[in-house]
């Protein structure tokens, strides 16, 4: 079958991958409908967590096998033991000896078909089309900032730093839940439909006047100099959330947290299932995200358009 496989720092398409065979206890197969090119695919080609296999974790598919079997689905992307602690406690997320779908010792969507664990599926309900549901994992990921903050950010004076995919949908997720967002990013004269779902265009860079202005911060500029900037936001007692995963080293004067008694908060996946509700209860755009669709064959072409500077959600299709 066509799969795009990363070996070493290498990704190519290949035309002969084998078609996963249902085996290990607990997978089923899921036909890959769409699956969307992430920053964390261009990472991992860069080296991060030294990934070799299918690359891809945002997908949605069709099950092929278990209860779902014919039902269209999206999937969480961690895989735990299930015979741990985390995992007993249900958040498969922090399992110490977990894989990761298309990142972590499991081969990923980017392909006709994968496996994944059958408690990982999530079914999409029919009011929820494909190109919205190819955003549940990203969409999952600014979820789990509203759980981590106990649920909501009601009239939070909030800041997200940086336009890309995932700050455009966590700009929207905290607006839904009802903070009052600024953002600050660099395309904003493109993103005038950020407006109409309640998230304030500030300016391209953090203005003077936004220092220690925020009681809510989260960083998902995807670049090393994001946490300064987002620091110097934030005021005292406030809390700053991080979201980019950049590979690589960074010195920072981290004196400003202490003196400030910022709490910062690490946040990386979310729950798949909040991210379906919100899909289909709220009116979450993901249209304006979408950079270009193309065909699994043409995934080379489709790669190179995603590691140009702008470019925003890449979807291939197998049709
Ligand atoms: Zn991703
Ligand atoms: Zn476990």
């Amino acid at each position: 079958m066509l799969a795009y496989v990363l070996e070493g720092r290498h990704a190519a398409l290949s035309a002969h991958r084998p078609r996963p065979v249902m085996d290990p206890a607990g997978f089923v197969r899921v036909r890959t409908r769409i699956a969307g090119i992430c920053n964390t695919d261009l990472e991992l080609i860069r080296g991060y967590m030294g990934f070799s296999g299918v690359l891809g974790h945002e997908f949605v598919g069709e099950a092929l096998d278990g209860a779902l079997a014919g039902r269209r689905v999206v999937g969480g992307i961690n895989f735990g033991c299930d015979n741990c602690e985390r995992c007993d406690a249900g958040d498969s997320r922090h399992c110490a000896t977990r894989k990761v779908l298309g990142i972590l010792g499991a081969d990923g969507v980017i392909a006709e078909e994968f496996l994944i664990p059958e408690r990982n599926l999530v079914e999409v309900p029919d009011t929820v089309t494909d190109v919205q549901a190819v955003f549940a994992e990203p969409l999952a990921a600014a979820c789990e900032i509203i759980e981590q903050l106990g649920g909501t950010t009601r009239h939070r004076r909030t800041l997200v730093l940086g336009d890309g995919k995932l700050g455009l949908l966590i700009a929207q997720v905290l607006a839904v839940h009802g903070a009052e967002v600024d953002l600050v990013g660099h395309h904003l004269d493109e993103l005038e439909w950020i407006e109409d779902a309640r998230v304030n265009r500030l300016a391209r860079t953090l203005p003077e006047k936004a220092t220690a202005a925020y009681d809510l911060v989260v960083e998902a500029t995807g670049s090393a100099s994001g946490l300064a900037e987002a620091l110097r936001a934030t005021e005292p007692r406030g809390t700053l959330v991080l979201k980019s995963t950049v590979a690589g080293l960074h010195e920072i004067d981290l004196a400003p947290i202490v003196i400030n008694e910022i709490t910062v908060l690490g946040s990386r996946c979310g729950r798949m299932k909040s991210a379906v509700e919100l899909l289909e209860r709220t009116s979450i755009m993901t249209e304006p995200l979408i950079d270009s669709r193309r065909e699994l064959s043409e995934a080379e072409s489709a790669f190179a358009r995603a590691q140009e500077k702008g470019a925003r959600k890449v979807l291939l299709v197998n049709p």
